[in-house]
């Protein structure tokens, strides 16, 4: 851009860059029509902060591995990243403690169970997968710091590069889920019994609320997936937010477990991996080409967002996004990026 400095020369860059935006910016407007009246599914209520939520929210978001953004709807909504920050919190205990001993506390082994389930492997004691609570519980346990202001703000940092800016806790989230969690507390207890968490499990369900009460948006889901997509770094600030070697662990697990026990049908329907929380965001990865956020907060009966899930089939059918897919003979999504970058219209 800086050797432009005639005037008609940008502006027909820019010209030609909002006209070829305008097929994949089209294609999500009509998705989010079309989904948007859309009234299955139940916003959360195990707290009175997510019942607040406006059950018509509905964000759609992507941003490609080079940092292009397309978006339809409420992208720039906040809400509680919730189990969507399991992966994540996964992926900074594999950067403080390496692969192994991560492996010795939590599993990579989908349960088929509910996230909040209280089931340890009968073996091994350990919590089955990092994204059941009581693998991410675990998981929290593992995250470094000399106190516990420090392992916070590790953990707020780390949150902070993959979204590309600071982010901040929702506080009467935290509190609620705090008062509330007597389920998390029984399942780190049982881990405490077996020696799988250390004896500061209250440091380690405190961490585990605060990162459950992390604001994101749309947008950020989009951003955070897209720094996956390209391999641990953000694509707009160029930082990277995790060692490029972990990032094939944290995809994987998403991929088998991160769907909540509708992961199974999600890898066999959708193949792209992929990350919920009961706030209504879900996280989907295309690895090296971009990053999927959506929000919208009435859930189905699995706790999954049920337009997400719609819109997210819908995209894999059309663009062959499916992990297993090949020989795709429709319209490649990467046909419509190479659109706008190459300056030509759709
Ligand atoms: N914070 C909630 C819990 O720990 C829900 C997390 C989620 O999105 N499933 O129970």
């Amino acid at each position: 851009m800086a050797e432009l400095t005639n005037n008609g020369e940008i502006d027909l860059l820019l010209g030609r860059m909002k006209s070829a935006a305008a097929p994949m910016r089209g294609i999500l407007q009509e998705l989010h029509a079309r989904y948007a009246p859309v009234t299955e599914g139940k916003v959360a209520d195990y707290i009175p902060e997510l019942a607040k939520a406006d059950p018509n929210w509905f964000g759609i978001s992507i941003v490609t591995a080079d940092g292009q953004v397309f978006e339809a709807g409420d992208c720039l909504q906040s809400f509680t990243i919730q189990s969507v920050s399991k992966p994540f919190i996964y992926g900074l205990a594999l950067e403080d403690l390496g692969l192994e001993p991560v492996l010795a506390r939590v599993g990579v082994e989908p349960t088929g169970e509910a996230f909040n389930s209280i089931v340890l492997d009968e073996v091994s004691n350990r919590p089955f997968n990092p994204m059941v609570n009581a693998g991410a519980i675990a998981t929290s346990d593992l995250i470094a710091g000399k106190d516990f202001p420090e392992r916070v703000t590790r953990m707020l940092d780390m949150f902070g590069r993959y979204c590309g800016r600071k982010v901040h806790i929702d506080n009467s989230v935290f509190m609620s889920e705090r008062l509330t969690g007597h389920r998390n507390r029984a399942i780190a207890h049982l881990m405490l019994n077996f020696g799988i968490v250390s004896p500061r499990l209250d440091e380690a369900l405190e961490l585990y609320f605060q990162q459950c009460s992390v604001l994101v948006t749309a947008h950020d889901l989009a951003m955070m997936a897209a720094t996956l997509a390209n391999g641990g770094v953000h694509p707009v600030t160029g930082e990277r937010a995790i060692p490029q070697q972990y990032v094939k662990y944290l995809l994987s697990i998403m991929h088998s477990c991160g769907m909540y026990d509708y992961a199974g049908e999600w890898a066999f329907r959708v193949g792209i991996p992929a990350k919920s929380g009961v706030g209504g965001g879900i996280l989907a990865v295309v690895p090296g080409q971009l990053g999927i956020g959506i929000f919208s907060p009435p859930l189905d009966a699995k706790g999954n967002s049920v337009r997400g899930v719609r819109v997210c089939k819908e995209l894999s059918e059309k663009f062959g996004l499916h992990c297993f897919e090949s020989g795709f003979t429709g319209r490649s999504i990467r046909d419509q990026f190479t659109v706008q970058r190459s300056g030509r219209q759709g």
